[in-house]
C-alpha cells in the first residue's frame, strides 16, 4: 500500500496531504480496511461527504441529501434583501443566482423530481411574492414564463427539462463510444452486445441507470445526428426537448434592450392581459365593483385602461407631439408590431417611450386606487420624458443615419 502511494506521488509529481485525505472502501472485509488504514496513515471517511459544495455518495441522492441545495436557494432569497426588488429584478436574480445553483448540481447528479419541484416552487413564490414559501395563484403560469422570449415567456429555465438535458450527456457519451472509464464499464456490465439505441434496462437495474436509458429513448431521434460533435451541448439538447408554443406577434418588444426592465415586465403582463384590473378582480370574486378608478364611469379592463380611455389618448398625444411621431388609430402594441419603418433604431426608441408611458399609466391607476387622486396627463408626460431622457443618455445609439441621430439629440434636450 505504501508503495502504491509512493508510485502515485512519483507518477503525478504531487505530494498527498494525508491529513486532508480520506479513505473510502466498498466490498472489502472490515479487517482489511483497518490494515489499509494503519499502513497508509489515512483516516477512513464516511459517505455521503461534501466536495466542492456538493454531497458525494455512491448511492442514489435522496431528497434529504439535496436539502442543502434547497436551503442554499432559500438563503440567497433571504440574504439579498431581495423582497424589495421589482419583478424585473427578481427575474434577473432567479436567472443569475437561483437557477445557476441548480444547474451546477444538475451537471454532477441526477436530481430527484421532488427536489426540482421544490426549487421551482421557491423560484415561483419568490418571483410573485418576494418570499420563499408563499403558495398563492400566480399572474402568469410557470410553464409560460419558461418559454423563450420569442414565444411569449421570460426565458427562465424549465428545471425538469434542463435536468433531462443534462442526463442526456451520459446517453450521448455511450452513443459516441467515448473513451471513458464509466462508458467502458456500462458497456461491459449492462449493454454488452445489444446496440445502445435498442437497449432496454433490466428490472433490477439501478434508478440512475434506468433514468439514463429513459432519457436516451426520448432523445435518440437526434442523438445520432450529433455524430462527430466534440462536445455535448446541454443548451441545444434543452431546446430540442422543450416544446415551444406559438411565436408571439409582439416579440420585438421583448428583445428590445433599450426598454427598462421594469417597464418591460409591465408590458409583458399587459400583452398577456394578466394585470389585476377590476374586471378580472370581479371574475375572481375579490372586488365588488368593476368601475375604473381613473374615469369612474366605465369598466376597468386592459383595452380600456391602455388603449381606449381618453386619459391614455391625451397622454399619447402629448408624447407623440414631443417625439414628432404620428400615431395611427390602433393600440400601441399593435402599432409597433405593424409599423414597418426601415430605421430600426427609431423603432426601438419609440417602443422604449411607449413602454415607459404604459408603466406610468398603471402606476397612476394604483395611486388613484390607494389615495383617490389622479395625476394630470401633463404630469405623467413630464415623468415619461424624464425617464426617457435619462435612458437615452445611457444608451449607445448605433444608427448611422443623420436624421435618426438628430432626432435622438432633440429628444435628449431638456
Ligand atoms: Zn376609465
Amino acid at each position: 500500500m505504501l508503495k502504491a502511494f509512493d508510485y502515485f506521488s512519483k507518477a503525478t509529481g504531487l505530494v498527498m496531504n494525508k491529513s486532508k485525505s480520506n479513505l473510502y472502501c466498498n466490498g472489502i472485509a472490515e479487517q482489511l480496511i483497518k490494515e489499509i488504514e494503519v499502513a497508509s496513515g489515512i483516516k477512513r471517511g464516511v459517505v455521503p461527504f461534501r466536495y466542492l459544495g456538493v454531497n458525494v455518495s455512491p448511492k442514489r441522492l435522496s431528497v434529504m441529501d439535496c436539502n442543502c441545495l434547497v436551503e442554499k436557494v432559500v438563503d440567497r432569497i433571504r440574504s439579498l434583501g431581495s423582497r424589495k426588488l421589482s419583478y424585473a429584478g427578481r427575474v434577473m436574480l432567479i436567472k443569475a443566482v437561483l437557477q445557476t445553483l441548480h444547474s451546477y448540481w444538475a451537471r454532477i447528479f441526477i436530481l430527484p423530481k421532488t427536489v426540482i419541484g421544490k426549487i421551482e416552487a421557491i423560484c415561483r413564490a419568490y418571483l410573485w411574492y418576494g418570499s420563499d414559501h408563499k403558495e398563492s395563484p400566480a399572474l402568469v403560469s410557470w410553464e409560460k414564463i419558461c418559454q423563450s422570449k420569442k414565444h411569449g415567456g421570460l426565458g427562465l429555465k424549465d428545471l425538469h427539462v434542463w435536468n433531462l438535458a443534462t442526463i442526456g450527456k451520459y446517453a450521448w457519451w455511450i452513443a459516441q463510444k467515448k473513451d471513458h472509464l464509466w462508458v467502458r464499464w456500462v458497456n461491459s456490465v449492462y449493454i454488452k452486445s445489444t446496440g445502445w439505441m435498442d437497449y432496454k434496462p433490466r428490472m433490477g437495474s439501478s434508478w440512475a441507470w434506468r433514468k439514463i436509458c429513459q432519457v436516451k429513448d426520448i432523445i435518440k431521434d437526434y442523438l445520432f445526428t450529433w455524430n462527430g460533435l466534440e462536445k455535448y451541448s446541454i443548451q441545444e439538447s434543452y431546446l430540442k426537448l422543450k416544446p415551444d408554443g406559438m411565436q408571439v406577434q409582439w416579440y420585438p418588444w421583448m428583445l428590445n434592450r433599450w426598454i427598462l426592465p421594469k417597464h418591460f415586465f409591465m408590458c409583458w403582463l399587459i400583452a398577456h392581459q394578466r394585470l389585476l384590473t377590476q374586471d378580472r378582480l370581479i371574475r375572481m370574486n375579490i372586488a365588488h365593483s368593476n368601475c375604473c378608478f381613473l374615469c369612474g364611469s366605465q369598466e376597468e379592463s386592459h383595452p380600456h385602461l391602455f388603449f381606449d380611455y381618453l386619459y391614455i389618448k391625451k397622454c399619447l398625444l402629448l408624447v407623440a407631439d414631443w417625439c414628432k411621431i404620428i400615431l395611427p388609430a390602433i393600440n400601441c402594441i399593435q402599432w409597433l408590431v405593424e409599423w414597418r419603418q426601415p430605421a430600426a433604431c427609431r423603432k426601438k426608441v419609440t417602443a422604449m417611450i411607449l413602454a415607459c408611458l404604459i408603466y406610468y399609466v398603471w402606476q397612476i391607476r394604483n395611486l388613484s386606487r390607494l389615495d383617490g387622486y389622479v395625476w394630470r396627463p401633463e404630469v405623467l408626460f413630464t415623468r415619461v420624458r424624464r425617464d426617457v431622457q435619462s435612458r437615452l443618455y445611457h444608451c449607445d445609439v448605433r444608427s448611422k443615419k443623420a436624421n435618426v441621430i438628430n432626432w435622438i439629440e432633440y429628444l435628449k434636450k431638456p
